[in-house]
């Protein structure tokens, strides 16, 4: 597949290489989901209390990663963590900055120089967040034009568990991936855990085949 982000997504026939570190920077609007949310709103996902705990070790960015429950997380807040991973056997020091962008890029050196994979994120029910990738994917696409290393992308449609609320279809997100030549997946990050560890680690293996 064509890609705008430098080469080619998927290199010919050439085996994976091994890969020590990544660094994953998860990109969107804010609301989009990205770091997680308080135990009542997991609570309205339909996630019984006595597993809360457990279950927020694997929702989007933080609590996939720290493994441990942040009831009220600062929606200002910006940090990056690390989590020792194993993807296809093989170890990985997985770093994730989860970046706090209001309504789209701003600022965006600091996780330009920083990652070599992104995660663009938003929000099945909120059409803006949606908007807002298109613009994130942008950044990147021109970003990719000035740099020798090929970064993989993939665009992330959250909160599948709202399909009731859905504003942006599943065609929207395949085709806007389509254009980029992104990977494309849609996840709940308050149901289903094993999709949203599946996408880090396709970040990986991403990263594995460049
Ligand atoms: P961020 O600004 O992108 O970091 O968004 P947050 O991670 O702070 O989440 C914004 C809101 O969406 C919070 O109220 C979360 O609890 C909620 N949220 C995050 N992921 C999901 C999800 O998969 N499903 C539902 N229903 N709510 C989610
Ligand atoms: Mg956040």
């Amino acid at each position: 597949m064509a890609s705008m982000f430098g080469k080619p997504r998927v290199s010919a026939e050439r085996p994976p290489q091994s890969v020590a570190e990544c660094n994953v920077a998860v990109l969107g609007c804010r609301g989009a989901g990205k770091s997680g949310g308080s135990s009542s709103e997991l609570q309205s996902c339909g996630i019984p209390a006595r597993s809360r705990a457990a279950t927020a070790g694997f929702s989007l960015t933080v609590k996939f990663l720290t493994k441990r429950f942040i009831s009220e997380y600062d929606p200002n807040l910006e940090d990056t963590y690390t989590s020792e991973e194993l993807v296809d056997q093989q170890p990985v020091l997985l770093k994730v900055m989860d970046t706090a962008d209001q309504d789209g890029p701003v600022n965006c050196e600091r996780y330009l120089r920083w990652a070599n994979a992104f995660l663009v994120v938003y929000s099945i029910e909120d059409r803006r967040s949606f908007e807002g990738c298109g613009r994130y994917l942008d950044v990147l696409a021109r970003h990719a034009r000035g740099c020798q290393r090929h970064s993989p992308v993939l665009l992330l449609g959250n909160k599948l568990d709202m399909e009731q609320y859905r504003q942006v279809t599943k065609a929207e997100g395949t085709s806007l991936a389509a254009r980029f030549g992104c990977l494309f997946y849609e996840v709940s990050a308050c149901q289903d855990f094993a999709a949203v560890q599946h996408v880090f680690h396709q970040a990986v293996r991403e990263l594995r085949r460049e």
